[in-house]
């Protein structure tokens, strides 16, 4: 199998010095931002019950990497850290899987079966979901994409739609792990089954074996974190979205960041690289037109 592991890591020793003291501002504005995400979870037709606040310069990222790098996890933490929604495709697939069988589009019931056996859903199927919620992508919050794109016909669809609304993309972060770590991570993650908070049998254990530490509801492992279908997920990981990686380099937006140790110190190596990334940016440009401007 495949080591999905890239040699350009950014060098992520940031000068504080060089951090303009609004970023550091900025991150504390939002330290305690969360939302419930109903526009996203629900469809266009639900909204957020505390939307986030529209941000000066709002973060508009894509996080990259195999399943178990641990995208699911700093979204989250970057959510609380710049204030930029969480939207996570697999989330979606997971709050229509726990809806009413009879509820379900025949579109939506193929997307969960193919989700059952760790294989992508089809592009169309996702690409209508995500651009249902479009609206989402407007939000003066800004937002994390985390599971989205996942092939190059997705990333393709994404640029032209952030193209068409007048958007920017900031980075696309892509975390680099090797694949036995990666083959770790996946086998021992427990879910949450009410909150979704995530927990790992040994490097982030629950205070009380099976029990969530947040709502106190039961941890399960996911259906596709099983060894059948982690083996799927990391093959159609390499064959479909590590192609990604070229995509947004050639783009000028690939911002790589070492996904070892805890989900703290991770958060905080993208945070940097993220801070020292506007530094070297700091003037805006359309998705598709950084390449030239890149270190
Ligand atoms: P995740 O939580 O991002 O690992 O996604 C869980 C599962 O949802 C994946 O294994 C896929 O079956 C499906 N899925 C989520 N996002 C996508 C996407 N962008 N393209 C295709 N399938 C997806």
């Amino acid at each position: 199998m495949p080591v999905f592991v890239h040699s350009t890591v950014i060098g992520v020793t940031a000068n504080s010095a060089q951090i303009p003291y609004s970023f550091n501002d900025e991150v504390d504005m939002a330290a305690h931002n969360n939302n419930d995400r109903a526009a996203w979870l629900q469809g266009p037709s639900a909204q957020c019950s505390t939307p986030p606040e529209t941000a000066q310069t709002p973060w508009r990222l894509v996080l990259l990497g195999a399943p178990g790098v641990g995208k699911g996890t700093q979204a989250e933490l970057l959510n609380h850290r710049l204030g930029a929604c969480h939207l996570s495709t697999g989330d979606v697939f997971r709050a229509a899987k726990s809806r009413d069988e009879c509820l379900l589009s025949p579109a939506m019931k193929t997307a969960l079966e193919h989700m059952r056996r760790g294989d992508l859903v089809p592009d169309s199927t996702v690409w209508d979901m995500v651009h249902e919620r479009s609206g989402c992508l407007q939000c003066g919050g800004g937002f994390i994409l985390d599971g989205f794109p996942r092939t190059l016909s997705q990333a393709e669809s994404l640029k032209q739609l952030i193209e068409d609304e007048g958007l920017l993309l900031t980075a696309v972060v892509n975390y680099e792990l090797p694949v036995s770590a990666i083959v770790a991570r996946l086998g021992g993650r427990r879910t949450c089954k009410s909150c979704k908070a995530v927990f790992h049998a040994t490097e982030r254990p629950p205070k009380v074996a099976g029990t969530c530490d947040h709502c106190s509801a039961e941890l399960f492992q996911r259906e596709d974190d099983r060894p059948e279908s982690i083996k799927i997920r990391l093959e159609a990981y390499d064959h479909s979205t590590a192609p990604l990686i070229a995509f947004y380099r050639n783009l000028g937006l690939l911002l790589s960041v070492a996904a070892t140790g805890s989900p703290e110190d991770i958060c905080g190596r993208t945070i940097t690289a993220l801070a020292e990334w506007r530094v070297r940016n700091s003037v805006p440009v359309l998705a598709g037109t950084r390449a030239k401007k890149r270190n």
